[in-house]
């Protein structure tokens, strides 16, 4: 069953076309650099790339520019169903669900939440309803897999009231991603589906750490928005937050500057003051540039502290799970993780971790009570599969 999946970003489209029942990935794309003169249409078909330069192209332009593109594959007539990513779900969406009026109108409800990804999603499931009216369309929430948090984990210690008249508590995020490697995880393992104690890392420009017990997300990093947690790419992760107080008098600048900076300007970019780019940071840090190194030391130790500390709500660990582009590459970072993490039991077998990178999954320790394992992450697969259940 063919299934058109979406994720609409602000200044980019993902697509892709994959058939739920087998999991082949039949094509997939981006439209990048929308609304600007460099916005271009690429894809991917059998191993080769494809560019369609589209300048100035928004988000319909480019979206009905990939469906010409599918209608030159012959890839049009075979679609059963959309798929959307939505990011923010609040509290009131614990599952994928088939879209109608009401559930936008939800979704719409959830902006206050989610303002800068909301609205682009949204976006895509209205361009989708004007190009495919007789498709059915689901929504896939990146909060979804999280509200299975008891209240102890999702309550900040904050006054009571900006939960419950402003919805400030914690959502969690790649929830899509975390539960997709933990269900590879306990197949590929043989655990038990209704007793294990996982700790899966998405790890990529966004990273966020989730203790997973019985198939049940019961903590994670993020928080309320994405910023919570691990350090990421350019996000700081946690911090105090009277600095943002102190750095808006220091700067003699808005409090939201400094919240943009944290969001824009600090994690691996910050630290290193070189790149977001793990891959840039590793290079630099072998010829001896000590703020890339201390940038890979911050965002290890910081991993490893919080890997640890979800624990705590697992009461055991069967396994570490490590996905994400650095996740599934970065044979440094994670032998520095699990280093930090030897007391637990997490013995590295250096040799398999450094085989685990592109796409090779496996075990990357000596240990098998607990382990570690590199599982790549097939988001869009999961949304065609969600999407392919609710329709069929
Ligand atoms: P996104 O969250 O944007 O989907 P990805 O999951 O693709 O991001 O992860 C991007 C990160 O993965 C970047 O920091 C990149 O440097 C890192 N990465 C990718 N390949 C490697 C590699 N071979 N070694 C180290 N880091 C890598």
């Amino acid at each position: 069953m063919n299934i058109l999946v979406l994720n609409c970003g602000s200044s980019s489209a993902k697509f892709a076309v994959i058939d739920a029942t087998t999991g082949d990935e039949r094509v997939s794309g981006i439209a990048q650099r929308l609304n600007s003169g460099e916005a271009s249409l690429d894809w991917k078909l059998d191993g080769h790339k494809h560019t369609r330069a589209l300048p100035g192209a928004g988000h319909d332009r480019c979206l009905r520019a990939a469906v010409e593109v599918l209608g030159e594959l012959g890839l049009l007539a075979g679609l059963a169903g959309v798929g959307h990513r939505v990011v923010h779900g609040g509290s009131r969406f614990s599952a994928s669900i088939r879209i109608t009026p009401e559930v936008v109108s939800e979704v719409e409800a959830c902006i206050p939440l989610g303002p800068l990804h909301n609205p682009p999603n949204l976006l895509g499931i209205s361009i989708a309803h004007e190009l495919f009216p007789a498709l059915p369309q689901v929504a896939v929430f990146d909060t979804a897999f999280h509200q299975t948090m008891p209240p102890r984990a999702y309550t900040y210690a904050v006054p009571h009231a900006w939960l419950e008249e402003h919805e400030v508590r914690r959502y969690g995020f790649h929830g899509t991603s975390h539960r997709f490697v933990a269900e590879a995880a306990v197949a590929a393992l043989g655990l038990d589906p209704t007793d294990h104690a996982l700790v899966t890392a998405h790890l990529g420009n966004g990273a966020s750490a989730t203790a997973v017990r019985d198939g049940r997300s019961v903590d994670t990093t993020m928080g309320l928005t994405p910023l919570e947690g691990l350090v990421m790419g350019t996000r700081s992760g946690s911090v105090d937050p009277a600095i943002i107080g102190h750095m808006a008098r220091a700067l003699d600048v808005a409090p939201t500057q400094i919240l943009d900076a944290l969001n824009k300007q600090s994690g691996l970019l910050g630290v290193s003051g070189l790149s977001n780019d793990l891959r840039t940071l590793e290079e630099a840090a072998g010829r001896g540039h000590a703020r890339a190194r201390l940038a890979i030391d911050v965002f290890s130790y910081v991993l490893a502290k919080a890997i640890a500390a979800l624990v705590v709500p697992l009461g055991r660990l069967d396994a570490v799970v490590f996905t994400g582009g650095i996740g599934e590459n970065s044979s440094l970072v994670r032998a520095q993780v699990l280093t930090q993490l030897a007391f637990l039991g997490l013995d590295l077998d250096a040799e398999a971790n450094a085989r685990c990178v592109r796409g090779v999954s496996g075990r990357i320790t000596t240990s098998t009570r607990p382990q570690a394992v590199v599982v790549p992450t097939n988001e869009e697969l999961l949304i065609a599969r969600d999407t392919a259940a609710l329709i069929s």
